[in-house]
Order: structure tokens, then sequence, then C-alpha cells
């Protein structure tokens, strides 16, 4: 891997939703560069048509850095239920429709659960990461954590489906973790920490 710079030390994050920025610029504070999002530079967001994470992680950042002309990141995630045939997948967003309905996302979700004859409740959060840079550089890595189903939702931390996700080995939710915590253990975290070792070695996040 050649040398990696952030040009005048800066890095966009390619991302409109507010949970997702906040989190990776706590994961990111050890780059120690300014950070700056897609709200910076009032940039619409590309259509997400890739048919995987890892395709609509690089359509983002990709579209982001030819925008600006800066090292852009973006994160494509979502949530994977078995029981669903991993639905909502790479629509995990789109569930929650454009009001971003959370609640109701997860109560779709109850609801399918319900009429599945013998659910295992197995569930996992992946998180893909992709970083462009000017050049047309790009390294796209992906992380993911497991656990089971939880009904009703439980603690008001976090965002997204985090109430109804338990990490496997926890009695908790995501949402009733401190966010330090669930940083330390998440699909995001995973997908960081790959990026890192592959594009920053000299760095510990
Ligand atoms: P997208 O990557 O912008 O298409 O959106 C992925 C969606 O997955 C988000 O809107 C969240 O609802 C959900 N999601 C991804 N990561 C997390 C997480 O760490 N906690 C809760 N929900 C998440």
């Amino acid at each position: 891997m050649n040398k990696r710079v952030f040009k005048d030390k800066k890095l966009v994050i390619a991302s409109h939703n507010k949970g997702k920025i906040a989190e990776i610029k706590d994961l990111l504070a050890p780059l120690n560069i300014e950070i700056l999002s897609a709200y910076d530079f009032n940039i619409e967001e590309p259509e997400e048509n890739g048919a995987t994470f890892e395709e609509n992680a690089l359509i983002k950042s990709s579209f982001v850095t030819q925008k600006t002309g800066l090292p852009s990141i973006s994160d494509d995630s979502g949530i994977c239920f078995s029981d669903l045939n991993d639905d909502p997948g790479i629509y995990s967003a789109r569930w929650a429709g454009s009001n971003k309905n959370f609640y109701s996302a997860m109560s779709k979700i109850n609801t399918a659960i319900k009429e599945v004859k013998q659910p295992n409740y197995d569930c996992y959060f992946i998180c893909s990461l992709s970083i462009s840079w000017p050049d047309k550089f790009d390294v796209t890595v992906s992380g993911k954590v497991h656990g089971k189903f939880s009904w009703p939702p439980k603690g008001d931390k976090g965002f997204g489906y985090d109430p109804i996700f338990r990490p496997l080995g926890y009695n908790m939710s995501f949402a009733e973790m401190d966010p330090n915590y669930k940083h330390k253990i998440s699909h995001r975290s995973i997908a960081f920490n790959k990026l890192i070792n592959l594009c920053f070695p000299n760095l510990k996040c």
C-alpha cells in the first residue's frame, strides 16, 4: 500500500446520517485531521444503486471525492435477519421511510419475524467502509457483529436499529450500552480497525 496523505489535512464523511457522522467522527479522532461532512459542502446524496454494501459505500465515497476534490470516507451499513432472508439488508435505511421512522421499521421486523414458524432470531449488523482519494485510489473493507433480535426495543442511546439488537454475549441492546462501549465492539469499529491497519498502520484507533 503506497503512503496515503490527506490533502489540506481534511477528510469528508460522505453521509447525511447524523448518527453515523457522530460515530465516525469519534472513531476518526486519532487521525488528528479536520473532519468534515457532506453537510459542509451542501452535496446531494448519490443514488445508492449498488447490489451490495461494498458497492454502495464506494458509490458514496467516490461521488463526494469527485465533488469536493478531497479524500472522502463513506459507510454503508445495515442489519440482516436470518429469519427474513437477510432483510432489510441494503434496504435498512429505506425500511424506515422518508421520515426515518425507525420505530415503524423495527415493528415491521417484529411482525415479519412473528410469522416465521421456528425463528432463530439470529441477526447481524454489517458496515462497509470505503475511502476514496482524488487520484482515484479507493479502499473498501467490511466488519460484522452478530447478535439476536430482541423485542420490545430497549434503550435510548445509539440510533437506528440499536434498540432491537442484542450483541452475542451481552444481556443488553446496543441502545442500552454506553456509546464508547458500543464503539469498541461494533461492526463499524471492526471495519475501522481493518481500514486503519490497511491504510494508516502507524495509527492506533
Ligand atoms: P445507509 O448505510 O445510509 O444506507 O443506512 C443504513 C441504515 O442501517 C441506517 O439508517 C441505520 O438505520 C442502520 N444502521 C447502520 N448501522 C447502525 C448502527 O450501528 N446502529 C443502528 N442502526 C444502524
